[in-house]
Order: structure tokens, then C-alpha cells, then sequence
């Protein structure tokens, strides 16, 4: 494959069909309304950088995640398993070798649980090298300042002028996701797969190949192998679900309790057009609570339109809640109750239970309640690091892990 720079659709290559009719869609995808974007005090400042990362080198390449998507594949047909986790929000002052050695080895431990229980290969996934943007759903904190963003966009701290969107972040996501790649080959050979969510469209524009190969002319993606649409940003005539149709890249949706089971067949159409098995992963996130009455129909009416998607439980981001003492946490016994009736939900309908979307760090914090340790809401402040969402940490990941096994076999 080779690499595609897109220029305005006025003065792309005439001689190359492809990138023409490539371009005319990316800029079509990218006029639409685009959730979540930060408002970048300058403008052409941001356009500046962007078209200097389109120079910039991919922290992944074609072949890999022509791989992976054969992975997913066999995921799909219910002949393996899928685990992905990490952070919720990557930093760049966590991006260190201690940190991301401890959050790729528990992955690895998990995987090897999953794997000897189930007797199936487990498909390694990382939130991990490029995970730097977040979704808000307020936009500003309780200090009345600008929300944080993910480091991508701007700094965590309490000030206004680090609270401001910073468009020259964007190459700093870059190398350092770019150096986190190198460590996850180095630890991982080749085992170990890279998602984020695909939010940022002045970034996630940028390092593209040509992908001739399909069905039909696509665009892969160099900054990850896998990229996830979330809840706040799957809007079906918006900027994220148009953009993702162009890629060759395996993609994830975000689906939530707001998620119709007819909303969900035009999100496979649109999203899987060609059919092809694990082209799309509905990663449902419902709530333990409502798991077990709001996907059933979904999955029924997704496997009556004869796409083969992977089946992915996201059993965080629908049990979050704050403590009594203002942390925002989840317990344990609710993440593994949505799992429990994710798999109550597939086992019935005969489909299979693909994979699992987790927030973990191999760190001994204290953000999630429960586990064997029992973590009260007076132990959260002790060790409460996450810069976004609350993670589980090694000893509930680990305890988490032999929870699915024992529910795979
Ligand atoms: C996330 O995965 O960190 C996230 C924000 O999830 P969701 O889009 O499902 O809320
Ligand atoms: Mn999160």
C-alpha cells in the first residue's frame, strides 16, 4: 500500500482515480457535523499542524491490521476470544516504560487466564499507544474552567490557559504514541494489538494508506490497528460514523442503552456494507441492570440481517457512579454482573460472547470499589490516579479474568 496525502480536492493527482474519488469522500465524511471537537482558539494554526502530521511517520502499518482483521474474523465465527484494555485516558507523563510494561503484562496474564480456560486463542488489543482523546459529556468542570479533553487536546490542569485547546498537542500524541508502539514490540512481538478511540478528526485525518485491495477502494489507517466509535460520537449522519466507513481498519461501535435494535442494523449496514466477519465490533455498554433487557433484541434483529459482527461487553462505562466521597467509581460485583448477563443474553441466543472492553492498569490503585481486597469508597482517595475514568487495578483484573474464564467454559 502507499501512503495517501490528501490536499484539497481541487488540486489532488488527476492521474490517480483512487485518491480523487478518496479525497472527494474524505472531505465529504468531514463537512458533516462532527460531535466532541475541540474549539481551537486558531483555527489555521490547527489546519497548520494537521497538514504537518500528514508527513508524519504511522505507528502501525497495512499488513498488521490486515491481520488483525483476519483475527477478528475468527472472533466473529465464535472461534476466538478478544480482550481489550487498558487506560481510560493515556497521559503523556504516564507514557513511561514502568507503566506500560504493567499494563501490557496484565493483559498478557489475562489473556493466558482466557486462553487455558476457553481453549481458544485470545486476541490481544491495548487502549494503549494513541489513546489521548476523551468525550465529555459536560463542557466545563465544576470549576466553571474549559473540560479536559485528553491530553491530545489540552492539559488536565486547573488553569485556563492549560484548560485551552492546543492544537501543537497533537504531534506530542503523536510521538509518544508513536514511542509506546516501539516498547509494545519490543515487550510483545507482534502479540499485542493498539486501539483508541477514533475522536480527534484533525488527527485521526492524517497518516493514511491507499487500500486498493477490498471490495472496494479504503483508506487505512496508520495510527492504530483498531479504531472505536463512542457513545457520544456515533451519530448516524455525523462526522464519525462517515469517516470510519472510508477505513480498511477493523472498527468498534460504542453502543449504549440510547441504541434501538433498528439503529443498530443501519450502523452494520453502513458500517460492515460488504459483509465481512468481524469488520465490526458492537461493543455494548448497557449497565448491569439493563444488559440483560436491552440487548437481547439487538442481538436478534443484527443476526437476522446476516452480518457476522464480534460481540464485545464494555461492563465500565454503563456502571459508573459517584461515591459518597465525590470519586467517580464502579464496583466490581456491577462489572461482573453486566459480563454475567452478557453472556446470559448470548448463551440463550446461541451467538457468541466475543470479547471483553475493560479500563485496567496493572498499578495498584484504588478507583474501582470491590474485589477480593474489598475496596471501600474511604480507600479511593489513597491511591485514585486515573485522569479520566476509573480503572480496575491488577488484583481486580486479574480476579476479573477468572470470572470470564470460568464463565467460557
Ligand atoms: C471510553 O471508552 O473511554 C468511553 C468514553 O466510552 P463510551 O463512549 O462507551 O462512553
Ligand atoms: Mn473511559
Amino acid at each position: 500500500m502507499r501512503r495517501f496525502l490528501p490536499r484539497p480536492a481541487d488540486t489532488v493527482d488527476r492521474s490517480r482515480s483512487v485518491d480523487r474519488f478518496l479525497a472527494r469522500r474524505l472531505n465529504e465524511a468531514l463537512a458533516r457535523p462532527a460531535a466532541q471537537q475541540p474549539c481551537w482558539p486558531d483555527p489555521e494554526q490547527a489546519r497548520a499542524v494537521t497538514r504537518q502530521l500528514h508527513h508524519a511517520d504511522p505507528i502501525v502499518t497495512p499488513d498488521e491490521t490486515v491481520r488483525l482483521s483476519d483475527r477478528l474474523a475468527s472472533v466473529a465465527r465464535g472461534e476466538a476470544f478478544l480482550l481489550q484494555g487498558g487506560d481510560c485516558a493515556e497521559t503523556f507523563a504516564d507514557n513511561t516504560e514502568p507503566h506500560l510494561r504493567a499494563n501490557l503484562r496484565i493483559l498478557l496474564r489475562m489473556a493466558d487466564v482466557l486462553a487455558h480456560a476457553s481453549g481458544m486463542p485470545v486476541v490481544k488489543v491495548g487502549r494503549m499507544a494513541g489513546q489521548y482523546a476523551k468525550p465529555r459529556s459536560n463542557i466545563v468542570d465544576g470549576l466553571g474552567l474549559p473540560v479536559y479533553r485528553g491530553d491530545i487536546v489540552n492539559s488536565a490542569e486547573r488553569t485556563p490557559a492549560a484548560r485551552t485547546p492546543d492544537p501543537h498537542r497533537m504531534p506530542r500524541a503523536h510521538a509518544n504514541a508513536a514511542g509506546a508502539m516501539d516498547l509494545v514490540r519490543k515487550l510483545c512481538a507482534g502479540e499485542v494489538y493498539v486501539s483508541h478511540e477514533m475522536l480527534l478528526l484533525d488527527y485521526e485525518r492524517t497518516v493514511l494508506w491507499v487500500d486498493a485491495g477490498g471490495p472496494e477502494p479504503r483508506l487505512s489507517s496508520g495510527l492504530a490497528h483498531f479504531l472505536w466509535i463512542g457513545d457520544r460520537t456515533r451519530q448516524l449522519d455525523g462526522a464519525h460514523v462517515a469517516f470510519a466507513e472510508l477505513l480498511s481498519n477493523p472498527i468498534g461501535l460504542k453502543i449504549g442503552p440510547g441504541v434501538t435494535p433498528e439503529q443498530a442494523v443501519e450502523y452494520v449496514r453502513r458500517l460492515d456494507p460488504h459483509g465481512t466477519p468481524g469488520r465490526l465490533t458492537l461493543v455494548s455498554r448497557m449497565g448491569h441492570g439493563l444488559v440483560r433487557h436491552l440487548l437481547p433484541p439487538i442481538v436478534e434483529k443484527v443476526n437476522a440481517s446476516g452480518h457476522e459482527v464480534v460481540w464485545q461487553c464494555d461492563p465500565m462505562h454503563g456502571n459508573t457512579r459517584p461515591s459518597g466521597n465525590g470519586f467517580k467509581t464502579r464496583h466490581f460485583d456491577h462489572v461482573v454482573d453486566e459480563i454475567a448477563g452478557f453472556f446470559e443474553v448470548h448463551r440463550r441466543l446461541g451467538t457468541h460472547p466475543g470479547g471483553i472492553h475493560i479500563e485496567m492498569t496493572g498499578e495498584d490503585v484504588t478507583e474501582c470499589l470491590g474485589g477480593a481486597a474489598g475496596i471501600t469508597e474511604a480507600d479511593l482517595p489513597a491511591r485514585y490516579r486515573t485522569a479520566c475514568d476509573p480503572r480496575l487495578n491488577t488484583d481486580q483484573s486479574i480476579e476479573l479474568a477468572h470470572v470470564v474464564a470460568e464463565l467460557l467454559t
